[in-house]
């Protein structure tokens, strides 16, 4: 399963320049996760400040 960023986020940024596929974007009040395009590699997890991004 993909990794869903939660309401927790806090639009820092940081999660998407350490994809390495460039699945994450800037949403509506949030960062998002393109579920096609992720390959669960937690690299997203790892940076977030706050444990938004989360396994699906
Ligand atoms: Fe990108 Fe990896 Fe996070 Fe998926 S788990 S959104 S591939 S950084
Ligand atoms: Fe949001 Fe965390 Fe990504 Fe920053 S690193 S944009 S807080 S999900």
């Amino acid at each position: 399963m993909a990794y869903v960023i939660s309401d927790d986020c806090i639009e820092c940024g940081a999660c998407e320049a350490e994809c390495p596929v460039g699945a994450i974007s800037q949403g509506d009040g949030k960062f998002v996760i393109d579920a096609d395009a992720c390959i669960e590699c937690g690299a997203c997890a790892g940076t977030c400040p706050v444990g938004a991004p989360q396994e699906g």
